[in-house]
């Protein structure tokens, strides 16, 4: 079976392609490179001025210091490492985390974990547009808030989230501010520095580098404690001896992205497009704020029919997509993102989730579209509780 042939790929938030370039750059070092960057001898050091060079490279286009950036096996380690190091190194009496409903599992199910070693978290609610709610979250940060973690871009519905405003009202009651921006960075422009965040973590795979690559960012001065001891990598921060065909992926992956992004208004025009076309069907809303979403992402509701049965008439006409979070799509719990939104369970239930890459054309639209279409009509026509004369 050759998955790449004619199929359309949309779940690239789920996971992206290998891009050529990032597999190209990345052979070399399993050919010839594959020395141990803590090393003295040849082997070694030439492996650490690969590994030298590839942060850099990260750094300047997140716009921070080299020293600045940790290397990481996955964005979920990145966001673990993140709380729970900055929980562990807090002066006592910042003992409170304030998050949101919506943040994904790995910043959840974190934040769950350390609730249960005493913590408190408070979870901020947010609208109906899937825009945090600020009143609430500057009611929620107080001097015993150790840490404000938001992320940047929401997996799901995609909608962008205010940070820079969210970091000074963090900054204001002496809490650090953490931000999850795996969906975010590769997709639009990220400057640590402007946004004032204290640490940012994102993902390899999610932006055509592999699986078991990421990275976070922490701030010069931000202390935050060790989540893998041993060796004396990254700065004594994370030990594990580096993972260097991978992170050179993740520093052309990036670098690609970036280049993309040139890209980004044809990826919202066909985001728009699909959108528009989608909402012809009746009875289906957008979900998430239509203007403040990433350039790709589309989340849709269509009432009367279930996300699964969509999903897989879309995966038999050659289409991939996605029902709330891939992490999820295995749970018969409705996504508690599209809940945190106010959608009612059963429109939560028959939502579709497609995110756009570069690599995605008009004409792929154009077909998900009809397919769409006739998807939703057929199983509407079997359902006992559409109103059939309606259409
Ligand atoms: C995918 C994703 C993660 C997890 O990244 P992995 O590298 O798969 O561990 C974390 N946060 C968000 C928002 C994501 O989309």
């Amino acid at each position: 079976m050759n998955l790449n042939a004619k199929r359309i790929y949309m779940d690239n938030a789920a996971t992206t392609p290998v891009l050529p370039e990032v597999v190209e750059a990345m052979l070399p070092i399993f050919n010839e490179y594959w020395g141990n960057p803590s090393s003295l001898h040849q082997n070694g050091q030439v492996a650490k001025e690969i590994l030298n060079e590839a942060r850099a490279e990260v750094a300047s286009l997140i716009g921070c210091d080299a020293k600045e950036i940790y290397f990481t096996s996955c964005g979920s380690e990145s966001d673990n490492w993140a709380i729970k190091g900055a929980m562990l190194a807090a002066k006592k009496g910042r003992d409170e985390i304030v998050t949101t409903v919506f943040e994904h599992p790995a910043v959840l199910n974190t934040c769950k974990a350390l609730e249960k070693q005493g913590y408190k978290v408070t979870y901020v609610p947010v609208d109906n547009k899937g825009i945090v709610k600020l009143d609430e979250l500057k009611a929620a940060v107080t001097d015993k808030t150790a840490i404000v973690a938001v992320m940047f871009a929401n997996n799901e519905i995609g909608t962008i989230q205010p940070i820079a405003e969210i970091a000074d009202i963090a900054h204001e009651k002496g809490a650090l501010m953490f931000t999850d921006a795996v969906q975010a960075v590769g997709a639009v422009d990220i400057d640590v520095k402007a946004l004032g965040v204290d640490m940012l973590s994102f993902s390899g795979h999610k932006i055509g580098a592999p699986k078991g690559i990421g990275a976070l960012y922490i701030r010069k001065g931000v202390y935050v404690k060790n989540l893998i001891d041993g060796g004396a990598q990254e700065n004594s921060k994370r030990a594990g001896t580096e993972n260097l065909p991978y992170i050179k992926g993740l520093a052309c992956a990036l670098a690609s992205a970036k280049k993309n992004m040139s890209d980004n208004d044809r990826i919202r025009a066909l985001r728009d497009r699909l959108i528009d076309g989608l909402l012809q069907i009746p009875y289906t809303v957008l979900n998430g704020d239509r203007e403040r979403r990433l350039p790709g992402n589309v989340n849709v509701s269509f009432e009367f029919v279930e996300g699964e049965s969509l999903l897989l008439w879309l995966d038999m006409m050659g289409i991939s997509a996605s029902t709330g979070s891939a992490c999820s799509s295995t749970s018969l719990e409705p996504s508690h993102v599209l809940l945190s939104i106010g959608l009612p369970v059963e429109k939560a239930h028959g939502s579709i989730r497609f995110s756009l890459s570069h690599a995605n054309t008009e004409e792929e639209v154009d077909r998900v579209i009809e397919n769409m279409k006739n998807i939703v009509d057929k199983l509407r026509k079997m359902s006992p509780i559409y109103p059939q004369t309606n259409d």
